[in-house]
């Protein structure tokens, strides 16, 4: 962790949640006692079709929501997207761009995620940028190289602690039950908070949130939470269970 950030616990439902699992986000929020509230910033980000029930529903707790991806037009004739305004509209306050299954699966390039969270910062949301390496990438030693690159391309220019929260996620352990050592994330976040300050000055580069995800569950969240550098988590199968997702949060506070 680092002493002056205060960190970030979210939740990434992907394409998962039926208005039944709302019930999800509220046990959160019943779990999210006094002293977690104290020391951890909870947010979780259900598909869209959730997001403004699940952001009614958790009026009043300390949990914010999120989207999971946004257009990076501001609105128009783009059938089937949302926008980053609609979005803030239904009460979200973060969105995750440039997630690895978005980068794969939809074939989002360095540009289109840095289109996505500047268009995320006009609409005021804060976008959770991920960048990770696939297991070929760290294999051939250049996982630090692919994942400066991916800063350099889709982080939005003059960005601050306050607009901006980057997730470091290695392809090959989302959804794996595989995760990094703790030196391996030391590593990539000391270069991630390195190029940063290169990219944003050192003061901007120094308060930004950098988020590890990859399969982070109960048992190993206190490892990866103590690293330095590593101030908070981006969770994703481990989020559809409250308990986990607050064991998660506790190993941060
Ligand atoms: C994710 O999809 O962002 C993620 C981290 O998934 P998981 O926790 O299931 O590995």
């Amino acid at each position: 962790m680092t002493r002056s950030i205060r960190p970030l616990v979210a939740g990434n439902w992907k394409m998962n949640g039926l208005k039944a699992d709302l019930a999800i986000a509220t046990d959160v929020a019943r779990g999210c006692d006094a002293g977690l509230k104290a020391a951890v910033d909870l947010a979780i980000c259900p598909p869209a079709t959730l997001l403004y029930p699940a952001t009614a529903a958790l009026i009043g707790s300390r949990v914010a929501t999120g989207g999971q991806d946004c257009a990076l037009q501001a609105s128009g004739a783009y059938t089937g997207d949302v926008s980053a305004a609609m979005l803030a509209d239904a009460g979200a306050v973060f969105v995750i761009v440039g997630h690895s299954e978005r980068r794969a699966l939809h074939g989002e390039s360095n540009a289109t995620v840095k289109a996505k969270a500047q268009a995320a910062q006009a609409a005021l949301l804060v976008p959770i940028v991920c960048v990770g390496e696939t297991q070929d990438e760290r294999q051939a030693g250049k996982a630090l190289a692919v994942v400066k690159k991916q800063l350099r391309g889709s982080v939005p220019d003059g960005a601050t602690p306050g607009t901006l929260v980057v997730a470091y996620e290695p392809v090959w352990a989302i959804g794996t039950g595989l995760t990094p050592t703790a030196a391996d994330v030391a590593e990539m976040h000391a270069a991630i908070r390195a190029e940063l300050a290169r990219l944003l000055g050192k003061p901007a580069a120094a308060g930004i949130r950098l988020l590890y995800g990859g399969s982070v569950k109960p048992s190993n969240a206190a490892e990866l939470m103590g690293v330095a550098n590593v101030d908070g988590a981006l969770v994703g199968g481990a989020s559809l269970k409250a308990e986990d997702f607050l064991a998660i949060a506790r190993a941060c506070g």
